[in-house]
């Protein structure tokens, strides 16, 4: 179903012969580009700008990679199914207007047609013409609005039931990228916590270090009466002196 909407996309945005490249992308991630060209029987150059064309709608993405032994860069493609749905379901929308707008006109106005020539004009060039046609001079018939409102509500049916399924296979996908989205956040959230966790352990173990080299309680009461000891023999000998 969905490799359906994708291809259709592709032959609107670009042409017919691109189409397959869709086959080759969908459920795959970082495709190859010679392996694209080489299953299109295209030249690497076409087959790039082709996907080009693409990333510049946000239907594909690409990572590159140095080749080591050529020393050029290697093209690695993937296909953004959510894009593509989101650019297929905005345009059905685009033709659903169209149409509705069309149906609206054949509603209200009326249209004339020149039965040999096959030309239909609206009322405002039929009046203009004294309802007669300017190539063969037969009168204008009034057309039948009937015919095309029947086509165009067809129409306007099958778009719509179109937007209802392209819609929900986008909502499908956006679900999709939003869980990948949660399981980003969580896994970042994590690495988090544990370099907090590993800074703290290094903060405590740093605090016992610091508490080991100092002297101990005893040591330390023993140098403080020692410098006492001096300040007071000190003064003493300031005493005698006077
Ligand atoms: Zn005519």
């Amino acid at each position: 179903m969905q490799t359906k909407f994708l291809k259709s996309i592709v032959e609107t945005l670009i042409n017919k012969q691109a189409v397959p490249i869709i086959d080759l992308l969908v459920d795959k991630k970082n495709v190859n580009e010679f392996l694209i060209a080489k299953k299109l029987k295209l030249t690497i150059n076409q087959t790039r700008n082709i996907l080009y064309k693409l990333s510049d709608y946000g239907l594909v993405s690409f990572i590159r990679k140095k080749d080591k032994r050529k020393g050029w860069y290697i093209y690695f493609w993937t296909l953004n199914t959510y894009q593509s749905l989101k650019l297929l379901e905005e345009n059905l929308k685009k033709e659903l207007e169209n149409l509705e707008a069309q149906l609206k006109n054949r509603n209200e106005k009326r249209y004339y047609l020149c039965n040999t020539c096959s030309i239909e004009i609206n009322e405002e060039s039929a009046l203009l013409n004294d309802f007669v046609c300017p190539e063969c001079e037969e009168v204008y018939h009034l057309s039948n609005n009937k015919d095309f409102i029947n086509e165009l509500e067809k129409n306007i049916i099958r778009t719509k039931k179109e937007i209802d399924l392209v819609s929900s296979e986008r909502k499908i996908e956006e679900n999709k990228l939003e869980k990948k989205k949660v399981v980003k956040i969580k896994n970042a959230e994590r690495k988090a916590k544990a370099i907090r966790k590993k800074n703290r352990d290094i903060r405590v173990a740093v605090k016992k270090e610091i508490k080991k080299s100092k002297p101990t309680g005893d040591k330390k009461n023993q140098k403080i009466k020692k410098a006492k000891n001096i300040v007071k023999s000190r003064g003493k000998q300031k005493k005698k002196k006077k």
